[in-house]
């Protein structure tokens, strides 16, 4: 020990491990198939098998991988399974690993230009390369008033959206009380919770959230949003962000953003557009339907670490107006003041988000779109869609099945004519057997299972036995009721 000059791994252990873990990583994706999807921990189970102390001397790296294979493995479930169909997809990819691991390795911080100009860069031009490969409108290029910039998630997408049009709503008082009457935002009963998450953020207060109602399609009804935004007018009320949904969580809905966007311009709203994960879709030019009405949009966002073989975390998001974002996130506080900021002529992007350390994100992006080039990444999302369809219409033509709501893209609700608690009995039976892995959500009162079809390696032999599954463990499941 005394002749030990330091504890760190060597670049030859480094290199030595490092093949061991890209090898491990490589028989998981051969292997992943095979596991049960869906872990089947019980809760405490993972924290028992690991010793109360820490280790006081460094472990052999061999303990670990062991430890990682005996104790992790078995407490994961395996959202890179072909047969994972829950929630929604979050795929990932070889070429996003590896940039993810390349992005460890450089490890910068890209807080501002300053601190490492290729991890700005390189974010811009994906993000502005992606504008041309989803054909959004050409405001949200870097080379206008607008831009791109890489989030974490797509809640912090939205709260940035928010904290914008709280701020340019206010004048800029910078989060004063310089709002002379209460804000209101709006979204519809389908949103998803980071909405309301960041209404409460952002100091709106949940109150000051309305959900407007849909239709028989669980799309927002635009007249209805128009009737609230003047009774709140009429009321004193400051009405200011509107979120728009093109692919809602629960059942895909994609909401009349045309509509939605000329209410929005008429009353000088701020209109948010969330297509976290169908905005993938738009890589295919015969589902660019889903883009209508963006021309009207302050912001959008959609998350390559949902549909586009990018692992979490990376999400795009785009303003129309990069100022009104800047000036409602920009704090310079004399430590982070350097010459590149002060000449203007470059983009610090921690004004663009709410911490101030950022990561190098764009380089997983950037080497996955080189490497399947835009015609593999949309051959595979094509797959996916014609897989969904499939299996939509192999529910219709079942008579103990129907479909629970339309099928845009790559997520079907079905349900067992049987009622609720079949349907539930059905899934948690599925689930339990480790075969595969669905999640439900409730359309009106009614239990709804959701097929969502989107990881990397799902193929049509995958779907077709999920199907038969399904009708098998219904045949149970009424046959033993029966
Ligand atoms: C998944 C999803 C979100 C949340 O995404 P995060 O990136 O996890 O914050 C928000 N909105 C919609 C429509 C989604 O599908």
């Amino acid at each position: 020990m005394a002749d030990r000059k330091s504890f760190h791994m060597t670049p030859q252990e480094f290199r030595r491990r490092g093949r061991e873990v890209v090898d491990w990583i490589a028989d998981y994706m051969e292997r992943v198939e095979e596991l049960p999807v869906l872990s089947q921990a019980r809760p405490g189970e993972v924290r028992s098998q690991l010793p109360d102390a820490p280790p006081a001397t460094g472990e052999p790296f061999e303990a670990v991988l062991a430890d990682l294979e005996r104790i992790i493995l078995p407490g994961v479930t395996h959202w890179q399974s072909p047969n994972f169909y829950a929630y929604f997809p979050s795929n990932n990819s070889g070429p996003s690993i590896l940039g993810e691991l390349l992005s460890a390795g450089i490890g910068v911080q890209g807080m501002l230009w300053a601190t490492s100009p290729a991890c700005t860069e390189l974010e811009t031009h994906v993000l502005d390369w992606l504008v041309e490969m989803l054909d959004l409108p050409r405001k949200f290029l870097s080379s206008g008033d607008g831009g791109g910039v890489i989030q974490d998630t797509a809640s912090s997408a939205t709260l940035c959206a928010l904290l914008a049009a709280r701020e340019r709503a206010t004048d800029f008082a910078a989060g004063d009380a310089g709002c002379r009457r209460p804000l209101v935002a709006y979204t519809s009963t389908q949103a998803h919770s980071s909405i309301e998450k960041a209404v409460r953020i952002a100091g709106l207060g949940s109150d000051q959230l309305r959900l407007i109602d849909v239709d028989d399609d669980y799309a927002m009804l635009p007249e209805v949003l128009e009737r609230q935004i003047e009774a709140d007018l009429e009321a004193g009320l400051e009405p200011c962000f509107v979120t728009a949904a093109v692919g809602t969580t629960s059942s895909n809905a994609i909401d009349p953003v045309v509509r939605i966007g000329e209410i929005c311009r008429r009353h000088g709203l701020w209109l948010h557009v969330d297509a976290a994960m169908s905005g993938t879709a738009a890589l295919c030019p015969e589902h660019r339907a889903i883009n209508r009405g963006l021309e009207l949009a302050d912001s959008y966002c959609f998350n390559p670490h949902k549909w586009m073989f990018t692992n979490f975390d990376c999400d795009c998001f785009w303003v129309a107006d990069r100022s009104a974002l800047v000036r409602s996130l920009s704090v310079l506080p004399e430590y982070l003041r350097n010459q590149a900021t002060e000449s203007g002529a470059v983009i610090d992007y921690r004004d663009w988000q709410v911490p101030l350390g950022r990561r190098f994100r764009a380089l997983k992006l950037w080497l996955v779109i080189r490497h399947y080039g835009v015609e593999g990444l949309r051959f595979h999302v094509r797959r996916h869609i014609e897989l969904a369809r499939a299996f939509a219409s192999w529910v219709e033509e079942d008579t103990d099945f129907e479909l629970a709501a339309p099928v845009p893209l790559n997520l079907v609700c079905f349900r067992h004519r049987g009622g609720n608690a079949v349907n539930q009995e059905i899934m948690d039976r599925l689930n339990a057997s480790g075969a595969l892995y669905l999640t439900h959500t409730k359309l009106g009162d009614d239990f709804v299972l959701r097929m969502s079809i989107g990881q990397a390696h799902t193929e049509e032999r995958h779907v077709a036995m999920a199907w038969e599954l399904i009708r098998e463990a219904a045949g149970q499941v009424t046959g033993a009721s029966a």
